[in-house]
């Protein structure tokens, strides 16, 4: 078995566009809104990193939103799909408009995927937005110059995370293995619960994340005091949820895939 690094699996929104994936937080506000459902945008936060349509149904499903259904106290199923199905079809056109003002691409994404392929490494993408979604950001985070050597969606698979199943359907795509070697980064826990899916070393991402959701400018206004609170809370969630190693931004992780190299030429797993 070859001892080092195929592939890096990255996450999009909030790892290497969108600081703080504000761009899903804003679309979904705006169809709930427009529903007479209003939802906090920590309850938004809450499913950040699900397939899209997943999200809104476990919004639709979370009790501080049932409790504003028209059907109060309790939804039937039926209603459950259908309002998630109208609501999915409200979010699509919405999100596309959002990505425009929100595909920036984050500092250091750029330099450090061209370290990692000069490294011999993969670069592949899953996210939980759609393909229309994804196509457009893109064409955006390209003309920035940031690329994956291939990104999938969860309708590619038939279902987003924490499955493991576009991790898969890429490593066969890239002939890529073994995933044991490879490493998913993302910054949320469903990113590092589909690492540990597949079976791939993970780091989590904090300061870029949505954990904390501010944009680089609101980071960068905000006192050192409150950055550490921010940070330690932020890297409790993604430790909770398995990450085996955590990096404010993409910009930190280079130290980090040195570290993982090492564990595998000296034969540690990422299972142990
Ligand atoms: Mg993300």
């Amino acid at each position: 078995m070859r001892k080092r690094i195929p592939a890096v699996f990255l996450d999009w929104a909030g790892t290497v566009v969108d600081h703080g994936s504000v761009a899903p937080v804003k679309a979904i506000e705006d169809i709930f809104a427009a529903a007479g459902l209003p939802v906090s945008r920590p309850l938004i936060r809450k499913y950040m990193g699900l397939a899209k349509r997943d999200h809104i149904r476990n919004l639709l499903q979370d009790s501080a939103v049932t409790a504003a259904w028209p059907s109060h106290p309790a939804p039937t199923l039926a209603a459950l799909e259908s309002l998630t199905d109208h609501l999915y079809a409200q979010f699509q056109p919405r999100m596309m408009e959002r990505l425009l003002g929100y595909a920036q691409v984050i500092p250091g994404a750029v330099e450090v995927t061209a370290a990692l392929r000069a490294r011999g490494i993969r670069i592949a993408g899953t996210t939980g937005y759609t393909r229309p979604m994804l196509d457009q950001l893109q064409i955006l985070a390209a003309a920035q110059g940031y690329t994956t050597d291939r990104s999938l969606t969860p309708e590619a698979v038939g279902a987003g995370r924490p499955h493991p199943y576009m991790c898969f359907q890429l490593a066969i795509d890239l002939r890529i293995y073994p995933l044991a070697h490879c490493v998913k980064i993302g910054d949320t826990p469903s990113d590092i619960e589909e690492g540990l899916n597949a079976g791939m070393w993970t780091i989590g991402l904090t300061r870029s994340g949505n954990s904390i959701g501010l944009t680089e400018s609101e980071w960068q206004a905000l006192d050192p005091a409150t950055q550490s609170t921010l940070l330690s809370t932020a890297d409790h969630e993604l430790r909770q949820a398995g990450a085996h190693f955590t990096a404010e931004t993409i910009a930190h992780i280079l130290p980090l895939i040195s570290q993982i190299e090492h564990h595998i030429t000296t034969g540690h797993s990422s299972s142990t």
